[in-house]
């Protein structure tokens, strides 16, 4: 259907050729130029089974993220203000079926409270997630939320950069979504299988593939910059699925110039009352989930690719060096969920699905600097207007690391400084001590100005 040719797909996955390992080597030794992939290519790597030729992608796409991202490691978390919804997706527990979920929506006053936490947490950056209503989760309600939240200020520490997360909107309510000054807007197309996406969505306006389809159409040409993509592995084939995501990449390319700013790979989780994700159609395996992450590292270089906490802290930290550049930490699914405690029994009767990794953001923040990572609460591109194909130019320039490792450094030292436990910081500041000493000429003194005046107490610098 439109971009996404289902039958040049299905031929792709059904071609001999691209089970051939000296194809899929000479695929990977292209990708090591970090230009990207064709859909062939990706497909090609998708189908690789031999352990030696699996290695040698994931060292490659581990040479390609370091190249780009360098060790950085952005964090948010989300914030869902309603549970509310119309929709009846069968993998969901915000489904409308569910009679069983308590529900629950946010007063604005409710919504600044989750936030205040998460910014007492050290969070600097909020996914904003809601159920689909027409009455509940209006674009009104959204951007009054959305100034509630940009209005809190703790000692200079605040939320700099909403993303959001809800049902596709038309254009005019994109454009209203768009001059609240939200960083990215996120949404994703669960599966590019039309039979699939059909069978799984049974009722209300989600049911209309199309709609859905082209909602990133309709938020860029309401000058929204950055788009948010994703596909809820589980589904269907993941192969089918990967190739899905990648047409959409390609396709929003073309037509606009600048692909998606991130890819999202929700695997399904145990959801209350949802069928389908209790007996997930199409399990994936970590091993073929880690595959998916490589392949699209590779084949979309500068596309950032988020990771959220369904995933276990153990396996989070492998995916981490094929090609994750944004994880979410502290979750919680529920709305209001960050103000009960952890071990509430409410909670699972609110949330959407369950959680893989139930760590606070300090101990997400203190895991990531002992693997090597270099947690960032950077915000700087959008606010200095890096958005877009800006953006793009920069990253594909050399130029990014210059910006971003300052930064990154520069907002890891505030957060140090101002909410780390005494656990983390033992640990972080010898991090952070290699990291400086790895720096040379300009980035060196750059970063080394920048993190002297976060010292002196100066707040959300940034270049
Ligand atoms: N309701 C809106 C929608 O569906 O687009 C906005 C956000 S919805 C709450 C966020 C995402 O959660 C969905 O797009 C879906 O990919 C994901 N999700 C739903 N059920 C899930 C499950 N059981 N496991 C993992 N992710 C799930
Ligand atoms: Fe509603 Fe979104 Fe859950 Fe579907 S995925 S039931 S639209 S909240």
């Amino acid at each position: 259907m439109y971009f996404i040719d289902e039958k040049y797909i299905e031929t792709l996955l059904q071609d001999d050729k691209l089970h051939d390992e000296q194809f899929q080597l000479d695929a990977i030794s292209k990708a090591s130029e970090a230009k990207g992939l064709t859909l062939e290519e990706s497909a090609a790597l998708l189908n690789i089974d031999s352990p030696e030729v699996l290695n040698e992608l994931f060292i490659t796409a581990k040479k390609v993220k370091e190249i780009i991202y360098g060790n950085r490691l952005v964090l948010f978390a989300p914030l869902y203000f309603t549970n509310h919804c119309v929709n009846n997706c069968l993998y969901c527990a915000f489904r409308k079926d569910n009679h069983d979920l308590k529900r629950k929506t946010l007063s604005l006053d409710e919504i600044e409270e989750e936030a205040r936490i998460l910014v007492h947490q050290g969070q600097k950056r909020i996914l904003l997630v809601a159920g689909e209503h027409p009455k509940i989760s209006t674009v009104d309600f959204i951007g009054k939320a959305i100034e509630r939240i940009y209005k809190i200020d703790f000692n200079g520490n605040n939320i700099r950069r909403l993303n959001v997360n809800v049902a596709p909107l038309n254009l005019e309510d994109f454009k209203k979504l768009k001059s609240y000054g939200i960083g990215t807007y996120q949404c994703f197309q669960e599966t590019y299988h039309y039979e699939t996406y059909k069978k799984m969505h049974i009722e209300g306006p989600k049911t209309d593939f199309e709609w859905r389809l082209f909602a990133m159409d309709r938020a860029i040409q309401s000058g929204i910059d950055d788009v948010g993509i994703g596909s809820l592995f589980g589904l269907t084939d993941y192969k089918f699925e990967t190739l899905g995501l990648l047409s959409h990449a390609f396709y929003l390319e073309t037509k606009f110039g600048t692909g998606p700013h991130t890819i999202s790979v929700p695997r399904l989780e145990p959801a209350l009352n949802a069928p389908a994700a209790m007996n997930p159609p199409y399990l994936v395996n970590d091993i073929s989930f880690k595959k998916i992450i490589a392949v699209i590292r590779l084949a979309v270089p500068y596309t950032g690719i988020i990771l959220s906490t369904r995933e276990s802290a153990e396996l989070r930290s492998d995916l981490f060096s094929v090609g994750v550049s944004q994880i979410s930490a502290g979750s919680r699914t529920a709305p209001g969920s960050y103000k009960e405690t952890r071990d509430s029994s409410d909670e699972h009767t609110h949330e959407q699905f369950q959680l893989g990794d139930h760590r606070s953001l300090d101990e997400v923040v203190r895991d990531c600097t002992a693997l090597g990572y270099m947690p960032s609460f950077c915000t700087a591109c959008y606010r200095s207007n890096r958005t877009g194909d800006r953006f793009m130019e920069l990253a594909k320039s050399a130029n990014i690391g210059k910006i971003c490792v300052p930064n990154a450094m520069a907002t890891f030292k505030e957060y140090l400084n101002d909410f780390a436990s005494s656990e983390t910081k033992d640990i972080a500041y010898e991090f952070f001590e290699k990291e400086i000493n790895r720096l040379e000429g300009n980035i060196r003194n750059k970063a080394g100005q920048m993190i002297e005046r976060v010292d002196n107490g100066e707040r959300d610098v940034y270049l």
